[in-house]
């Protein structure tokens, strides 16, 4: 009985690492076929491979008149750069909160111009949108960016190639690091601690000043970067943990 028992707990056991396996692959699969291709080229970057104790908080869908300036006090206070991958409509409606950015140190990446799903566009019409909110960008700053984040995690040739001929970097994230800061109801110390938990040196951690949740992302900012000091962290922009990983 006690073989019997041992011999199926065994198969179970497989078969969990054989679900467990398939659908992880199959996440990845589903991100895109070519996303390692890429991150070989340097032209998609998820994590960067170091051991030191750095990693780069990056913000989304801003700026927000209410949020953004909150999440920039909080980083203010702890003396932090993070980078933020803003919407070309909102900072065209804000140029000032671009300009208090660029003034805090931190980095500004493009987001496309309105949230869009590129799904639904053709390669110019890509094109187009990543040129105009790089112009809303540089109108706003007096730079360039040189990070992009695709709106939805949303990747494709055609876009990577448009990438590459605006010698934009594709910033995405990793996949540990996403807390869902942007749902609603999900309080700053959930935030905080999803991210904690699952710390490990190089990450890209992603969270949202740009949703009807940014007061939460910004006081989880708090929350966080005083834990990332006690554990011995150095948060920096997207070109700064670049430099820390090995070459
Ligand atoms: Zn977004």
């Amino acid at each position: 009985m006690f073989i019997i028992l041992r011999k199926r707990n065994i198969a179970w056991f497989l078969s969990a690492m054989l679900f467990f396996g398939v659908s992880w692959s199959g996440y990845h699969l589903a991100m895109h076929p070519a996303m390692k291709k890429w991150q070989q080229e340097n032209i998609l970057v998820s994590k960067i491979d170091t051991e030191e104790k750095v990693v780069a908080l990056t913000y989304d869908d801003g700026p927000d008149p209410v949020n953004t300036p909150a999440v920039l006090d909080a980083l203010k206070k702890h003396k932090a750069q993070a980078t933020f991958f803003v919407l070309g409509k909102r900072v065209a409606a804000q140029p000032e909160i671009i300009k208090r950015m660029k003034a805090e140190g931190h980095e500004i990446g493009s987001h496309g111009y309105s949230h869009p799903d590129y799904n639904k566009y053709k390669k110019a019409g890509i094109a187009d949108d990543i040129i105009r909110t790089s112009e809303a960008i540089r109108k706003a700053s007096g730079d360039n960016p040189s990070w992009f984040r695709p709106p939805g995690g949303y990747l494709s040739y055609d876009m990577v190639d448009i990438c590459r001929e605006h010698n934009l970097t594709i910033a995405y994230w990793t996949y540990q690091q996403d807390s869902k800061d942007w749902r609603n109801g999900v309080g700053a110390g959930q935030i905080a601690g999803h991210i904690t938990r699952h710390l490990e040196p190089g990450q890209i951690i992603v969270l949202h000043d740009g949703a009807p949740n940014g007061l939460q992302t910004a006081k989880a900012t708090d929350l966080l970067l005083s834990a990332l000091k006690k554990q011995g962290y150095r948060v920096v922009t997207m070109s700064e943990l670049i430099k820390a990983g090995k070459q």
